[in-house]
């Protein structure tokens, strides 16, 4: 969402004419785009910004700003603790930023603050921004990440999205697919979907196509000609429906690749989370899942130490991991965020035990992620070329894997190979160009 973000932010100030320079030093401008989902975000932004505080110094015509959800989160503190700041700028602003440096430049004001939540996707003029403009790919890109929608309303208790990026509201039909189209002819392969519970997408459509569901959506821009690979993020299991389900056996083009976080195996973690659905019924879907399409590789999150969090509650994930077999996962220790209902929760886990209960997981998905993968040594795979260079290739499968192999051949990002898988690792394959075909 960020890195999307950051993009549109660069689409926007090129057409202002800033180019990218790779030092800070010889920058006029540096923004810092921000993310605060887990520890420490805040801390890291002013210890970044301690760090600039010196060139601003030696070039008082440097603007400097915080953008994101810190920004969002922080707002005039962050002036306060930084006076030198001249921008910051929340999540839902950030199509202001040009308006904003063009009244700074004046003078007049000092510094700007603009964090009003109200979501950019019901305005027009930023609707037909992003329409008409998603950055134009550089020869070595050919996937790029959509944004169908932003916001979330779901108040899972350790959540701090719902305050930094707002309600939920989903983009039109309309403009998702022209933007999709737009890049397809560009050359871009292979679309991302993102938002941060797509699942839900439709539901707070600010302009039309009221009754388009994710899976209707997924159908219509499946179609779009020359696209070759669909993939989507994230998603909440509470709100998988069983026509999204169904996509992934009708759908020649999506990915059997699953993100779909749980976050717990314990009912009773879950409620006190507020995920609104129970094991059984993440299994359930699995289950569906593996139905419709048996090649499908899963993926999830997990987060251990959520308060309260007994061993009891913590031998249930580690049972739901050896039941779902996962083919990886993000697991992160709890943290508590702020303006989330679990900050106020009793029962904090002492970091130690976070820390012991991670290792776990992470240890035994490790093994397991490593004896999923050997189930593709000896197969056949259409692999994607994301790199290449002294005869060694990087590329992925349909189902995220990453794989090597080595190729005399000149191949350029964005081809299709057929590899032969011959090892196995935790993290990624190892193959050999198959020219049978
Ligand atoms: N929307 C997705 C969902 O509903 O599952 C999750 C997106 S969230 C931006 C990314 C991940 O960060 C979460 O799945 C969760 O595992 C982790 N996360 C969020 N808040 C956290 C917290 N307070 N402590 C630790 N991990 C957290
Ligand atoms: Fe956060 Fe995802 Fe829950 Fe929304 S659905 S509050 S983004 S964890």
């Amino acid at each position: 969402m960020n890195e999307r973000d950051s993009e549109i932010i660069e689409q926007l100030l090129a057409r202002s004419g800033y180019v990218l320079v790779d030092e800070p030093e010889t920058a006029d401008l540096i923004l810092i785009n921000t993310c605060s989902i887990r520890d420490k975000a805040e801390q890291k932004v002013y210890s970044l910004l301690g760090q600039l505080a010196p060139l601003k110094k030696e070039n008082p015509d440097l603007k400097i700003g915080v953008i994101g959800c810190v920004a969002q989160q922080e707002g005039e503190k962050i002036s306060k603790r930084a006076p030198y700041v001249d921008l910051i700028v929340g999540t839902q602003q950030i199509y202001r930023i040009p308006s904003i440096l063009d009244r700074l430049a004046t003078g007049r004001p000092t510094r700007e603050i603009a964090t009003d939540l109200k979501s950019s996707y019901i305005i027009p003029a930023f609707q037909k921004l992003l329409r008409g403009t998603p950055p134009s790919p550089t020869p070595a890109e050919f996937r790029k990440f959509v944004t169908i929608m932003q916001g979330c309303n779901n108040y899972c208790s350790y959540c701090v999205v719902p305050s930094t990026r707002g309600r939920e509201i989903s983009r039109s039909v309309a403009d998702i697919v022209e933007e999709v189209r737009i890049l397809i002819d560009q050359g871009i392969k292979e679309i991302t979907l993102l938002g941060q519970n797509v699942n839900s997408y439709g539901q707070t459509n600010p302009v039309d196509d009221h009754a388009v569901s994710f899976a209707d959506l997924l159908h219509r821009v499946a179609e779009i000609s020359g696209l070759e690979r669909l993939r989507f993020t994230t998603s909440n299991p509470k709100d998988l429906s069983k026509d999204l389900i169904g996509c992934f056996a009708e759908i020649d083009i999506l990915c059997p690749h699953f993100h779909l976080p749980v976050q717990s195996g314990s009912n009773a973690v879950l409620q006190k989370m507020n995920r609104k659905y129970t094991r059984e019924i993440y299994l359930e879907k699995v289950a569906e899942l593996k139905a419709a399409r048996p090649d499908i590789a899963l993926a999830t999150d997990i987060i251990v130490g959520f308060p309260g969090e007994s061993d009891e509650d913590f031998s249930r994930t580690m049972d739901l991991l050896e039941t779902v077999r996962f083919h990886g996962s993000f697991s992160f220790k709890y943290s508590d965020r702020p303006n989330t209902r679990s900050a106020d929760f009793a029962d904090k886990i002492p970091e130690d035990i976070k820390k012991e209960r991670l290792k776990r997981f992470q240890t035994r998905q490790d093994q397991i992620s490593l004896e999923q993968n050997k189930k593709y040594v000896a197969t056949l795979q259409i692999v994607m070329v994301e790199s290449s260079g002294e005869g060694k290739v990087k590329g992925r499968t349909v189902t995220n894997h990453i794989v090597h192999f080595p190729c005399p051949d000149n191949v350029l990002p964005g081809e299709t190979l057929s590899v032969r898988i011959t090892r196995a690792g935790k993290h990624s394959l190892q193959g050999e160009r198959n020219t049978d075909i």
